[in-house]
């Protein structure tokens, strides 16, 4: 909900605020960029201006729910509102308050929250709420009794006073917070077509970090169902970086898979993890990506136990970004939904399929690598290099 005649959006960014300020200008640079290209993305009129460490989207009233929408996609973004702006005068202020509740205050309880950037203003945040409430009080007593209620109101009515304009709103829409994606270097996303994998990408995401994603096919293990589920989680995922490269590498695995499924029993698990990552690696180096995000959680599956992670995670150099480490499948599909890269389906990912009937949970590295085919990792380099880049 919006007050009549809001034709602004109010963005506020939170980790970005304790860089220091060099680094904030650059990265409310990115941030910016990015705003731009989500609105341009969707079709949506706005320019994006950066005053006092906030960026403003300038739209119009028709299109302001949109734009906040898309500016709480901005990783970065902490929170967004569809705002009024008038002037510093606490007359205007008062008076934008009292068409607001006019307009939107039907019912129930309110407060004010007003807050003050300028601390030379002639009045204080405090005064303003105080004399902002009686003004909403006296729009609607002749409609209905009104309440204030400061603890857990049903309408907020925010002010914020800055040093040339105030905005005037009722809703605070959360963003994702962290920092603005291209704030970090780039890294390879391993992606399966899972839940799990998509929410990992979107967390690195979310700290600034492009994602180059990469899809193992895995043959007659994996099949036409699984790869197109890992597309369109890719493709969902791209909708939150319109302007960045999301295409896929898609490593053809098959014959490493049919060779492990042939050659090992127990273990077999762990061994086509270390094919994972080593083409993953192999590939960093051609995309000059600095690491590997995937969505494994501790204990998990066999091939997540801590002991299982220690012995996989040896094959490469690249650090393995495991941002699910410690969450539960139950908050890890909440999550999915909510980014929109869950899916009903009941088809198996890939891996399932390739697990044997006994299962390793505790291994250890020698004896792992005496029943690994001796050329796996010489293997998992050619293949990657045969990576095909296609459009999810
Ligand atoms: P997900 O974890 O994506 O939900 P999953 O749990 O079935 O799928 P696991 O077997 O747990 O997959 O695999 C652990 C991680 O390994 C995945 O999160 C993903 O990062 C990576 N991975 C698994 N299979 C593939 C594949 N075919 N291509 C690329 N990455 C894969
Ligand atoms: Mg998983």
């Amino acid at each position: 909900m919006h007050p009549p005649g809001a034709d602004t959006v109010l963005v506020r960014h939170g980790d970005v605020n304790t860089k220091s300020n060099t680094v904030k200008r650059y990265m409310e640079g990115i941030l910016v960029e990015n705003i731009e290209a989500l609105l341009a993305d969707r079709s949506i009129p706005g320019e994006v201006e950066r005053r006092w460490n906030r960026p403003l989207i300038h739209t119009t009233e028709a299109a302001v729910e949109d734009a906040t929408a898309a500016a709480t996609d901005a990783f970065g973004v902490v929170s967004a509102s569809p705002s009024l702006t008038v002037s510093t005068e606490k007359a205007a202020i008062l008076e934008a308050l009292a068409e607001t509740a006019r307009e939107c205050y039907d019912g129930g309880t309110f407060a004010v929250d007003a807050r003050r950037a300028d601390k030379s203003l002639p009045y204080g945040s405090e005064e303003l709420a105080r004399e902002g409430g009686t003004a909403i009080w006296e729009a609607v007593e002749d409609e209905f009794e009104p309440a204030v209620d400061l603890d857990d109101p049903d309408l907020t009515f925010g002010v914020e006073v800055r040093e040339d304009s105030a905005f005037v709103y009722l809703e605070n829409a959360p963003g994702p917070g962290g920092l603005p994606l291209g704030a970090q270097e780039p890294v390879i996303a391993l992606i399966s077509g899972g839940i799990d994998s998509p929410v990992a990408a979107y967390e690195i995401m979310k700290r600034g970090s492009p994602i180059v994603p990469v899809y193992v096919d895995l043959g007659a293990y994996g099949g036409i169902d699984h790869e197109a589920r890992a597309m369109e989680t890719v493709r969902t995922l791209a909708q939150y970086a319109p302007n960045f490269d999301t295409r896929v590498y898609r490593i053809p695995g098959g014959e490493i898979v049919d060779l492990l499924v042939g050659e090992m029993e127990q273990g077999r698990m762990l061994s086509l993890r270390r094919f994972f990552y080593r083409a993953a690696e192999t590939l960093a180096e051609r995309v000059d990506a600095h690491g590997i995000v995937t969505g494994e959680a501790v204990g998990q599956k066999s091939s997540q136990t801590v002991q299982n992670l220690g012995v996989t995670s040896r094959v490469t150099d690249l650090p393995i970004h495991r941002p699910l480490l410690s969450r539960d499948k139950h908050d890890i599909v909440a999550q999915a939904r909510e980014i929109g890269t869950f899916s009903q389906s009941t088809i198996d990912a890939g891996c399932n399929r390739v697990a044997p009937d006994r299962v390793e949970t505790n291994a250890r590295l020698e004896p792992l690598l005496e029943h690994e085919p001796d050329d796996l990792l010489e293997r998992a380099e050619e293949t990657a290099k045969k990576a095909e880049l296609i459009e999810p």
